[in-house]
């Protein structure tokens, strides 16, 4: 038998209202903050990634679905949603149009992790893109959105952390500082911490390991390091951040796990500590558009996984509307009747009324079984005399109380609802 290749799920029925629920409010949210959708394709140019990401960084050495096609192209499944969206900002001239180029996307990203709760091989993000400009205020609009949505989704008792990593000026100096102090407590470093420490030292900031996070925590902090320009930015980012009353804490171990952050970086965790735990993140990275072929421009974004989403939607029990099921089953009894049901059908849909009918020949116990198992409002039973009489017998499924309703009424009353 086969299964769905390790790390990947089937999104069954039953799971659809979240996935509706959390497009429906990130459309919205999207909106009101002025961003237009983008959708870019599954794989893209392996050099993309590998370019932008970081040669060093765990999705480069060890994550991406990497493949060759029959003209020899190396390509990349999506392993995470920014550079393509910046890609095509360069590729389609975006630059010409009225900054910052504000988009949006829902995408399937691809990574080779240990699947684990909330980690999966192929999961999806929500995720968007301001492009095309430095202010501090952008940075905190893209973190109130993020804000924004869970709040509108339910979610409660989310942190908000951040911190901002320099850039290309001052954190080189900073990172010899970290390295420096790695060094004197390297033996007490776990094994993939030692072997990060001097192509990704950033990285062991955020490791998850007790003896690590205790060095961690007394390590130099990055915005102790930052030249003037990006200690002014990250002072006016948290002052607007305070006008829009966004609960942030300072986390000076924040580094995400991709090189091409500059500055700001952001995370939003759920109550429930785990591993990996974030719900999403971003932060600004004002020098990807340049290293992937464009001008200079800065950026910032946000990125959420819709999983990651969904399972703290579960956890808080958070009331999700159910997507809308047929709301009629029609039941018949006899060949005729079988032809008048196909009709009653055919007629309900035209007035936009969502109906189920019987297919195979059950008898009318075995029909009401069936219609009772869909949780469809309404049955309505075609026979001899209902076919005379032009009508239907409409059964309410909940008192199974039973009247008789003449076929035109029928459509009045379910279109009325
Ligand atoms: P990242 O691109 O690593 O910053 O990830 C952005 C968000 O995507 C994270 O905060 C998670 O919500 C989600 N995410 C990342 N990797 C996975 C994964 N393997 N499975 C499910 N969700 C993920």
């Amino acid at each position: 038998m086969y299964k769905s290749p390790r790390g990947t799920v089937d999104i069954l029925p039953e799971e659809q209202k979240y996935w509706r629920f959390i497009e429906k409010k990130a459309v919205e949210v999207s909106r009101l903050y002025g961003f237009e959708r983008l959708d870019t394709p599954v794989f893209e140019d392996a050099q993309l990634f590998t370019r932008s990401i970081g040669e060093g960084t765990d999705i480069v050495t060890k994550e991406m679905y990497l493949f060759r096609d029959q003209s020899g192209n190396d390509l990349a499944l999506r392993p995470e949603g920014t550079a393509p969206v910046c890609r095509s900002y360069v590729e389609h001239g975006m630059d010409n149009r009225v900054q910052p180029v504000k988009l949006y996307y829902f995408a399937a990203i691809f990574r080779y992790e240990r699947p684990q709760a909330g980690r999966y091989r192929q999961h999806y993000q929500f995720g968007f893109e301001a492009i095309g400009e430095i202010a501090p205020s952008l940075d905190a609009e893209v973190i109130d959105m993020a804000w924004r949505l869970y709040e509108s989704l339910g979610l409660k008792g989310l942190s908000l952390q951040l911190n901002s990593i320099g850039c290309r000026q001052c954190r080189p100096g900073y990172i010899e500082h970290l390295r420096t102090y790695y060094k004197e407590h390297v033996d007490r470093l776990c094994p993939d911490c030692k072997n990060r420490l001097e192509k990704n030292t950033l990285r062991l900031l955020d490791c998850k390991k007790t003896t690590c996070q205790e060095i961690a925590d007394a390590a130099p902090k990055s915005s102790e390091h930052l030249c003037d320009e990006c200690g002014t930015h990250f002072e006016s980012v948290k002052d607007k951040m305070k006008i829009l009353r966004l609960p942030f804490h300072v986390n000076h171990r924040l580094v995400r796990g991709l090189d091409y952050y500059t500055k700001t970086v952001f995370e939003i965790q759920p109550p429930e500590e785990g591993s990996q735990s974030a719900i999403g993140g971003g932060g600004r990275y004002d020098n990807l558009i340049e290293e992937i072929g464009g001008k200079p421009t800065p950026a910032v974004g946000f990125a959420s996984g819709m999983e990651r989403i969904i399972l703290n939607l579960k956890r808080q029990n958070v009331n999700v509307p159910e997507v809308s099921t047929p709301v009629i089953f029609i039941a018949h009894m006899g060949d005729e009747a079988r032809g008048k049901a196909v009709q009653l059908a055919a007629d309900l849909r035209r007035n936009d009324v969502p109906v189920l009918t019987a297919h195979s020949d059950k008898s009318l116990k075995a029909q009401l079984r069936q219609a009772n198992n869909l949780s469809v409002r309404y049955t309505a039973i075609i026979g001899e005399d209902e076919i005379k009489n032009n009508a239907v017998t409409l059964r309410d499924m909940s008192t199974s109380d039973q009247r008789t309703v003449p076929v035109n009424k029928l459509i009045e009353l379910l279109v009325e609802g």
